[in-house]
């Protein structure tokens, strides 16, 4: 299990909360430089993207900087009573984390077994939507390590989706606007 560095979960918190800070992409590439100086690995094992930069970020966790609230869809297997003590729930089977964080993750990083947690979570920043996969920008291991590694990634990750039920499919991938993918996401160019 990703375990959270309070040091760093401070931080985000303490950024999120500083009125008209400006958080464009540049903001993040200064953000991450400063604290990732040498690169980490980023491997895809068992159906979970491993991201060692994560235990020192936590940025897709915590607290969003948007309004928007992030859907997180579960799968039919993962569906049980205590879903609303993990989770903010959209509806019976969607989960979602907004500016309060998810409520899953405690101080001491996500306090869920793996099988228990959204499938978006095992392949953040990587994401499903619009019959396509999608890279998220500002996490750091996606403004610090080469777009080919991601591209390689990218292809393990569609493998393992195509395992899923196309209605599973389709639950978990997002409905984006042109707008919004263009604003905050980079093309992997692979098809679901
Ligand atoms: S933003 Fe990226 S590096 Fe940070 S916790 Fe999320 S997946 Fe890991
Ligand atoms: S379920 Fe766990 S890994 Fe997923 S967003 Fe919530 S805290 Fe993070």
């Amino acid at each position: 299990m990703r375990r959270v560095h309070t040091q760093a979960l401070s931080e985000l918190l303490f950024f999120g909360t500083v009125p008209g800070m400006n958080k464009d992409i540049r903001y993040y590439l200064q953000l991450w430089r400063k604290r990732f100086s040498q690169p980490r690995a980023v491997r895809w094992h068992d159906g979970w993207l491993e991201n060692d930069y994560c235990p020192d970020c936590r940025y897709c966790c915590g607290p969003q900087d948007s309004p928007e609230p992030y859907p997180m869809a579960l799968l039919p297997e993962q569906l049980r009573p205590q879903n609303c003590e993990d989770f903010y729930m959209a509806d019976s089977h969607t989960a979602y984390l907004d500016q309060r964080g998810c409520k899953a993750c405690g101080s001491s990083g996500c306090r869920l077994e793996r099988r228990w947690r959204p499938l978006a979570c095992g392949l953040f920043p990587i994401v499903p939507a619009s019959n396509g996969l999608y890279l998220y920008k500002t996490c750091p291991a996606v403004l610090l390590l080469p777009l080919a590694l991601w591209l390689d990634l990218g292809l393990a990750v569609a493998r393992h989706l195509q395992t899923l039920s196309p209605k599973s499919r389709q639950h978990i991938s997002l409905c984006l606007t042109p707008e919004k993918l263009a604003d905050s996401f980079i093309s992997l160019h692979t098809a679901l």
